[in-house]
């Protein structure tokens, strides 16, 4: 296996090209130490995102899938001040983490969570539609329901990225018994099929193994 290499690349070119973040690195530590699963992108990735909403201009961000707000304060610090972002997160345990840490953060006047099933806070958001940018990443079999609100809650321009889309390079497996999987078989084949949307997606090596992402741009 190449991991081992993988990580160890990563681990060179975050030392070269990230700055030391002592509150981001306190974030991971508050994550690890609070039993939260490493679902965290990697420091590398949670630049590229906040590469991303700068690219676009973006003032207002969606994130479905909050863990400890890792990849939130990356979001929440790349959009101007007068932004927002807005993090939907299910487990209330992840949540109190992640509300402490983007107060640790001092952003807590830029980010609102949302405690609870996304499938049930997705529709509250309707008023504050549209957003420029919305990042896709929580329980992967839900998704094609996730694109469907992303549609509905974004603009011509908007860009949507689902993150977690390649699996170990499972995804290319339509018998896969993994729901997950599946999930984002749905959701590629969705992207595909929506005359809205127009897409691209990467796969990555690093720290986090073998995955990668879609990028897709609302275009009508
Ligand atoms: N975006 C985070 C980061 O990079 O720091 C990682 C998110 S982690 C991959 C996925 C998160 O989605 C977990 O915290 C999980 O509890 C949450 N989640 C799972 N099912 C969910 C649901 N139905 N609604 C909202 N969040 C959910």
């Amino acid at each position: 296996q190449y991991s081992e290499k993988w990580t160890q690349v990563d681990n060179y070119l975050v030392s070269h090209l990230i700055e030391d973040d002592p509150i981001l690195e306190q974030v991971l530590e508050n994550n690890r130490e609070g039993g939260l699963p490493a679902h965290d992108v990697a420091p590398n990735q949670g630049k590229l995102l906040a590469f991303f909403a700068q690219m676009i201009g973006a003032h207002k961000v969606l994130e479905i899938g909050t863990l400890g707000a890792y990849s939130t304060l990356w979001l929440a610090r790349a959009i101007p001040d007068g932004g927002s972002v807005v993090t939907l997160e299910a487990d209330p345990h992840h949540a109190k983490i992640a509300q402490a840490n983007i107060l640790l953060a001092g952003l807590q006047d830029k980010i609102t969570l949302h405690v609870g099933a996304a499938s049930d806070t997705l529709p509250l958001l309707e008023a504050e539609a549209p957003f420029d940018l919305i990042f896709i990443d929580a329980d992967k079999p839900s998704n094609p329901l996730y694109l469907a609100w992303a549609l509905k809650l974004s603009k011509t321009g908007t860009l949507i990225i689902g993150d977690n889309v390649v699996r170990n390079g499972a995804v290319v497996d339509p018998n896969s018994d993994d729901a997950r999987v599946q999930g984002v078989r749905r959701f590629i084949e969705m992207i595909e099929r929506e005359p809205r949307l127009t897409a691209t997606a990467l796969q990555t090596v690093g720290s986090k193994g073998w995955d990668g992402f879609v990028l897709a741009r609302v275009i009508g």
